[in-house]
């Protein structure tokens, strides 16, 4: 039997966006720059403080009446697991050799049981419009996709899940006439119609790639493998 190959979602993630950084990831541990996403991190934090003060007393948090949501904040043992990046939710597949998981941001409770997943996301722009960005950027689709995945991993962990699923996205007003050293937020719930339907099949074939000999091509759209192939072209000639 091979050994269990332990993902995320963002390995599938990278395998659906480009094989070839999956692999990079995973087999050589060589990934694209990123950027610490502090701001992000501190909102995040913030918006788990006040909806674990609901969740302790099992009401709901009071923009949930603005926007017509009937839950409470989930209360579980495995709770605090579940949101750590090095734990997350996880189901093992001992028939494929995987053991695939994911932290996630919050999950609610509706009154009839179901979970509704949550991910919550921090930006600052003029106007915002979630239709927009999501027809035009493939970043927003992720977000959608990741949602997809935790609710397939709350289901296979015995959760009965709601299709629907919220991306709390929190903007920050940059036109403020004072700061006050106080970043001012309006709060946007985003309510998703997901399917996980297609979640299964992409992890499998995620880790066939990883146990296979095939190293995938470029994306001739990706700008920093452009960005080193143009690079290294320059340093041979000069
Ligand atoms: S093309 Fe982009 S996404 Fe693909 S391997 Fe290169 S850096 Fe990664």
């Amino acid at each position: 039997m091979d050994k269990i190959i332990k993902l995320s979602r963002s390995t599938v993630e990278k395998y659906l966006h480009c094989p070839r950084c999956c692999v990079l990831d995973k087999k050589y541990q060589i990934k694209p720059p990123s950027l610490p996403f502090t701001l992000n991190i501190a909102v995040d934090n913030l918006c788990k403080n006040e909806f674990d003060y609901y969740r302790e007393i099992q009401k709901p948090h009071p923009l949930f009446f603005e926007h017509n949501i009937d839950a409470v904040p989930f209360k579980h043992k495995d709770f605090d697991s579940w949101r750590n990046n090095f734990k997350g939710i996880r189901y093992q597949s001992v028939e494929h050799g995987y053991d695939f998981g994911g932290a996630v941001d919050d999950v609610w409770q509706k009154n009839n049981g179901e979970l509704i997943i949550v991910d919550v996301k921090a930006t600052s722009r003029n106007t915002f419009d979630w239709n927009e960005t999501f027809n035009k950027y493939d970043y927003a689709k992720a977000y959608k996709r990741q949602l997809e995945m935790y609710q397939w991993l709350f289901r296979k962990n015995g959760f009965k899940v709601a299709d629907q699923a919220y991306l709390l996205y929190f903007n920050g007003k940059k036109n403020e006439k004072f700061f006050n050293n106080q970043l001012k937020f309006d709060v946007h719930f985003i309510k998703l119609d997901c399917s996980s339907s297609w979640v299964e099949g992409k992890v499998i074939q995620t880790v066939k790639l990883l146990r296979s000999n095939e190293f995938p091509l470029p994306s001739i759209k990706c700008e920093y493998c452009n960005y080193l192939k143009n690079r290294w072209k320059l340093s041979k000639m000069n």
